[in-house]
């Protein structure tokens, strides 16, 4: 008996990583994760934390009837699941009064998106509700189809890829019923509405829009069903994608929008047919220098779309819109090649930042969780060593000397500041520090291959280079003061209300974009640590999309940045395991004569009696004020196994 379970064992991995024997070997872990990807078992945990595998294919785990066999459910005594996390993070919230939040990581395509759905659909589906209730939980649910509509699109990467990141509060009243909801969204990638590499595509609703846009609609909006017609959506060659139908989602997204209380979402699509339009206009030059728009039909939907003007206002808008525009699109046609590139950069160099923070918080709440954890319980233990990535993030972001504040007094600096003085200025605060790299080496020599207008950081997730082209003007993120003029001027109530007439009388100068990305992170990192946290890793098996296919060189590379072994080392250190009293008992007292039926002491001797009984040495085990604390896994093993006989 005792060797058919090992059998199993052998072939479905161990559920929580701490079970592993060799806990410090990456390829015992790796071989975990892929025994039981091939079974379909793409969960697993590392003590609280669940470790998640994309699967690339639908599985039959989220059914009613999965919901119902988390709920309520001990975490140790079922199947990993992101069920069972969403489930304890509930009922934390409930008994505990502490707020909770669910962090998920991973890269893109690892299966963020998917995992944030069904913890959401987990909750509809499992909380109590009543009356309005019910038109929260569907808001909740319907927020997803349209915030994807509009922020998500086909990248080589992910089909499905969100180009923003998302925070999600759900409100829940007393009665555990959730009865609000709000999200906050960091830094969408607005660059992919004018331009996208081979390969993707703009946003999902342009296309839903022109494929699924009913006739008398898109008469309307005076557009064509033919995607192929529009400059900005055609710059990556492929306005088709075979996994995707637009057409459907046009009608699910429509349908959120009225369950969102979006009923007239006619200004909405006025917006989404002007960006259209506003992209196929076109200039010629004069000789002279003098741009000439050389498409008038587009200008005629788009007044009308966009702003009724009377015709003396229309003649100033358009001059100051035509001079804007002029210099803009100058520089734009110009820089149009390396922009692309430095767009990239500057927004590159903003997520890596940001996953910096998240790696930080998830460090330090970790080991301090852990710690408080041992403290409370009255237990001692060995602080492990780890890399704490602050000196990064303070790279990025400390007052004067970080490379934000650099930027920002580049950016601020009249005069000749442009992007290689701010590098020089990096150069020359930032020349020794250990994770900062330029071409320039002490003794005054050049280091080879790096690029003159690169400077590299070495994260911890690994080194990337930056090249500095644009990121003073990404930084300034100007628009044309007159551009904006005539958005507040426009009738279409959505774009008054998105260009403030105030903004145009504010005599400050508005934030740069690093800087107000910086300080919406540090309210984000503020939220998350006034909760208790449960994290979600999510990994990417590979690059194909596919069903399957276990790729073992880019799976060990997302192990390491994830930190995965290392939270396996600082769970470990300790007690790898850690029951409440009751759950113990309650799950072996049948092994021993004493506890069996029951146990009528203090929980504490009941606990003593059965491990002594069982033969746990003292070394093995320490008992806390509510929990045991087991330290080597094979410990408990020897006891789930005594269960099986
Ligand atoms: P990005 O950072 O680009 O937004 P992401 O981590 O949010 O990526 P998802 O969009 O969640 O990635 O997942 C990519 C695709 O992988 C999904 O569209 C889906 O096809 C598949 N997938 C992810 N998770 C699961 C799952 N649990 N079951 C089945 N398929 C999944
Ligand atoms: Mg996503």
């Amino acid at each position: 008996m005792m060797e058919s379970a090992l059998t199993a064992r052998d072939r479905v991995g161990v559920q929580d990583f701490v079970l592993l024997e060799n806990h410090t070997s990456e390829v015992a872990f790796i071989e975990n994760l892929r025994k039981r990807f091939k079974e379909n078992l793409i969960y697993t945990y590392i003590g609280s934390v669940l470790v998640s595998v994309n699967p690339y294919k639908d599985l039959e785990i989220y059914t009613k009837q999965h919901m119902e066999r988390y709920r309520g459910v001990n975490f140790y005594e079922v199947s990993p699941h992101i069920y069972a996390i969403s489930d304890n993070a509930y009922r934390s919230m409930r008994t505990e009064r502490r707020d909770q939040c669910i962090l998920i990581s991973g890269e893109s395509g690892a299966g963020k998106t998917e995992a944030s759905k069904k913890v959401l659909q987990y909750y509809a589906v499992t909380c109590p509700a009543s009356g309005h209730v019910e038109t929260v939980k569907d808001r909740l649910l319907q927020s997803n189809p349209v915030l994807e509509a509009f922020g998500n699109a086909k990248t080589l990467r992910n089909d499905n890829s969100s180009r923003f990141g998302k925070y999600m509060d759900i409100q829940f009243d007393f009665k555990g019923a959730p009865v609000g909801g709000h999200i906050i969204n960091y830094l969408l990638e607005k660059s992919r509405v004018v331009h996208q590499s081979h390969g993707e595509r703009n946003f999902h609703i342009f296309y839903q829009l022109i494929e699924g846009g009913e006739e008398d609609l898109l008469r309307r909006l005076g557009l064509e069903r033919t995607p192929q017609q529009y400059q900005y959506l055609v710059k990556g060659q492929c306005p088709k994608v075979s996994s995707i139908n637009d057409r459907n989602e046009w009608k699910v997204v429509r349908k959120a929008l009225t369950v969102i209380g979006f009923s007239d979402d006619e200004e909405l699509l006025n917006i989404i047919a002007s960006v259209l339009h506003l992209g196929n206009v076109q200039f010629g030059g004069e000789d002279g220098g003098n741009a000439y728009i050389t498409t008038d039909t587009q200008i005629k939907y788009l007044a009308r779309l966009m702003s009724p003007l009377n015709q003396e206002q229309a003649g100033a808008a358009r001059d100051a819109l035509s001079k804007a525009v002029y210099g803009r699109t100058f520089t734009w046609l110009v820089n149009k090649i390396n922009a692309s590139l430095a767009f990239k950069v500057f927004e590159q160099f903003c997520i890596n930042y940001c996953n910096e923070k998240l790696q930080q918080l998830f460090i330090e709440l970790t080991l301090k969780s852990e710690q408080e954890e041992y403290e409370a319980e009255g237990i001692t233990w060995e602080p492990v060593q780890y890399f704490n990535n602050k000196i990064i993030c303070d790279l990025v972001e400390e007052k004067f000397k970080g490379i934000i504040s650099i930027l920002d007094e580049e950016c601020l600096r009249p005069g000749d500041a442009s992007d290689l003085t701010f590098l020089e200025k990096l150069e020359k605060t930032l020349g020794g520090h250990a994770h900062f790299v330029t071409h320039k080496l002490a003794d005054g020599k050049t280091r080879k291959m790096m690029g003159r207008e690169d400077f590299r950081m070495i994260h911890y997730a690994g080194e990337v280079n930056y090249n500095v082209n644009g990121f003073l003007d990404k930084n300034n993120d100007l628009l044309f003061r007159n551009l904006k003029e005539v958005m507040c001027l426009s009738e279409n109530k959505i774009l008054t209300q998105c260009f403030d007439r105030e903004e145009l009388t504010d005599k400050k100068r508005p934030e740069t974009a690093a800087t107000q990305f910086k300080n919406s992170l540090a309210k984000l990192m503020e939220i998350l640590m006034s909760k208790e946290p449960s994290y979600v890793r999510c990994i990417k098996p590979n690059d194909a999309k596919q069903a399957g296919r276990f790729d073992e060189v880019l799976i060990r590379h997302q192990v390491k940045y994830l930190g995965l072994m290392e939270n396996l080392r600082v769970r470990r250190a300790g007690f790898a395991y850690r029951r409440r009293y009751e759950i113990f008992l309650q799950r072996y007292k049948s092994l021993c004569p004493d506890t069996w039926p029951s146990w009528d002491g203090r929980l504490v001797d009941g606990v003593s009696t059965l491990v002594k009984h069982l033969g746990y040495k003292p070394e093995e085990y320490k008992l806390g004020r509510s929990k045991i604390f087991i330290r080597f896994p094979k410990t408990l093993f020897a006891t789930e196994d005594a269960l099986e006989t």
